[in-house]
């Protein structure tokens, strides 16, 4: 599609992503200066389609950006009002006191919040300042300028034929033109990786790290909702096989959020995060809560877990990365959004001074430098080796030195210094030759259902003539590679079921991508052992598309 040509339009900041990072730097560079022109670019049906979060929020980035945000209807209905944390074995739990925990763990003043709803509703107070925000619009290629500086995007490519190439049909998108582009796609977005590698940004710092976070939304019975409660767990069902853990937040309507995040850096591929997910809601504890209510949605989303010494540069000629794509997110407090804000508002300030000064498609370094040196940098620096702990020393041992750890960066220093992360989570994955298969007990669609009847709880749907969006760099290696060494993994780690080994008697196993089913999580950009899956955008408004996620 590079040779075609296409109209273009020019602003003063195009913003790829109306998450909370894109649309908080939209509405600050608004406030800064109402004459700006801004665009927002999102992939959804709408804004909020495809937010998946928590989501207890930490209103901190909304209190700096939005300081009325209560009289203006911000929708934060749900203080929390209790914060538990669970060990949980096959068939009990153990308590964990709140005391022990450093302060930052404390969900006092915090809200349970659906992010899908918050952010359309901050796209509602982006469009009063006169924010232009496209939904229905997927940014499917960079463009570049003439000294190799992003210069824009290309959005609103429609009716591909099948196998990629131009047909009747096809609407080949516009160019959208700034003088800064913000990539604000979150955890491993297309365009991001593309800028990080072409920039060489990453160069110098610890890999990336992630996980796979799994929610439903659940209705249940009013005598045992108690809104505003917040519960962790760890432990049962995952044991050594990988770290992660559930969050139950009771927001309104008797409605709960149930999630689980594996890590992505386990080793053995015959694990089945979605399976541990469905089993996890059968331990008497959680069982007892949900029987008699209903599942209502279901969705998946990576989220990124590196942290501090993972951030690559955050900018490049024309291009700043915002919020997750970066990867934000203090994982011991499994909170992102309120960082995903307060990037967005520093990359809007960057911006502004830069234009005001006639500055345009240079590096805003000034917005990296508050990322670092700021709040952010402040809140991921405390707490940077939690997550390389778990990793190599188990559950028990990080929850020990990660608190002590986490108790000494509180009080101004630590005694273990930056621990890094060593692997991609690809790299992590063992061969299946030395891990034990997993034997998973049958769905009993009732706590716990197969993966296609939840996929159809997240709406999620995709135009079927278009070419497949995720993209295998060589098409012999899944079965030439993946099925014998690792026993074809992207079969379990997609929580939607795309990835499929077919294999029919007397014929060569198949590999089929079912590519309608995806949930945009990706998890198989981030898993493959062998990096050949490439996610790109699907056409605008395709995808899922989630209620109040
Ligand atoms: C299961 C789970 C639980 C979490 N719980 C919490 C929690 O309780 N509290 C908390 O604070 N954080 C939580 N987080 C982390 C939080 O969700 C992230 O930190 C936050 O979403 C990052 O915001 P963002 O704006 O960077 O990206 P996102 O929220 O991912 O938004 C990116 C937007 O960009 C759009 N987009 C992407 N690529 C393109 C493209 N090429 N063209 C057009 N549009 C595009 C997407 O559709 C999306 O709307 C959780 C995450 C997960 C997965």
């Amino acid at each position: 599609m590079s040779d075609v040509q296409r109209e273009a339009m020019e602003y003063d900041v195009v913003i790829v992503g109306a998450g909370p990072a894109g649309l908080s730097a939209a509405i600050r560079l608004k406030q800064l200066d109402a004459s700006l022109d801004v665009v927002v670019l999102e992939k959804g049906s709408e804004v909020g389609a495809h937010i998946l979060s928590g989501a207890v929020l930490d209103p901190c980035g909304l209190d700096a950006l939005i300081p009325d945000w209560k009289e203006k209807g911000a929708p934060l209905n749900v203080p929390v009002r209790e914060d538990n944390f669970y060990m949980l074995g096959e068939a009990g739990h153990l308590r964990v006191p709140n005391w022990p925990m450093p302060p930052l763990m404390n969900n006092h003043g915090n809200y349970i919040v659906s992010m899908g709803n918050v952010c359309r509703w901050m796209a509602e107070q982006a469009e009063a300042l006169g924010v232009e925000i496209f939904p229905g619009m997927s940014c499917s290629e960079l463009v570049y300028g003439d000294n190799g500086e992003v210069k824009g995007v290309v959005a609103g490519v429609f009716g591909l034929e099948p196998d990629g190439s131009i047909g009747e049909n096809t609407e080949p998108g516009m160019e959208l033109h700034g003088k800064y582009v913000f990539l604000s796609e979150g955890v491993r977005g297309s365009l991001t990786k593309e800028v990080i590698a072409k920039y060489d940004l990453s160069k110098g710092k610890e890999p990336q790290k992630f996980g796979l976070g799994m929610k439903e939304i659940w209705e249940i019975d009013p005598a045992k909702h108690r809104e505003g409660s917040v519960t962790h767990t760890m432990g049962w069902p995952l044991g050594k096989n990988a770290g992660g853990g559930s969050f139950i937040y009771h927001l309104e309507n008797n409605q709960v959020y149930v999630g689980f995040v594996v890590h992505l850096n386990y080793e053995n591929p015959h694990l089945f995060p979605y399976m541990e997910f469905q089993r996890f809601k059968h331990h008497p504890m959680v069982a007892e809560l949900l029987e008699g209510g209903k599942r209502v949605a279901y969705g998946a989303r990576a989220i990124s877990e590196g942290g501090y010494q993972s951030m690559p540069k955050m900018v490049a000629p024309g291009v700043a990365i915002l919020g997750c794509g970066v990867g934000m997110v203090n994982v011991p407090r499994i909170k992102g959004n309120h960082n995903a804000m307060l990037s967005g508002k520093a990359a809007a300030k960057a911006a502004h001074a830069a234009i005001a000064a006639g500055r345009a498609s240079d590096e805003l370094s000034e917005y990296e430098t508050e990322v670092r040196e700021g709040a952010i940098g402040k809140d991921l620096f405390k707490v940077r080796n939690v997550k390389p702990l778990w990793s190599k020393y188990g559950l028990t041992a990080s929850l020990a030195l990660g608190g002590f750890d986490m108790w000494t960066n509180t009080l101004g220093f630590s005694l273990l210094g930056t621990i890094g992360h060593g692997k991609t989570d690809a790299a992590a994955t063992g061969e299946a030759k030395d891990h034990k298969p997993i034997d998973y007990p049958k769905p009993d669609g009732k706590l716990s259902f197969d993966r296609l009847t939840n996929v159809s709880y997240s709406f999620t749907n995709h135009e079927e003539s278009q070419p497949a969006h995720l993209k295998l760099h060589d098409d012999s290696i899944p079965v030439s590679v993946n099925l014998p060494k690792y026993a074809g993994p992207s079969a379990r780690y997609c929580p939607a079921g795309v990835y499929e080994f077919v294999t029919e008697e007397g014929k060569d196993p198949r590999f089929v991508i079912n590519f309608q089913n995806c949930v945009h999580c990706k998890t198989c950009d981030i898993k493959d052992p062998s990096q050949n899956i490439n996610w790109t955008v699907p056409q605008g408004g395709d995808g899922p598309n989630y209620p109040n996620m």
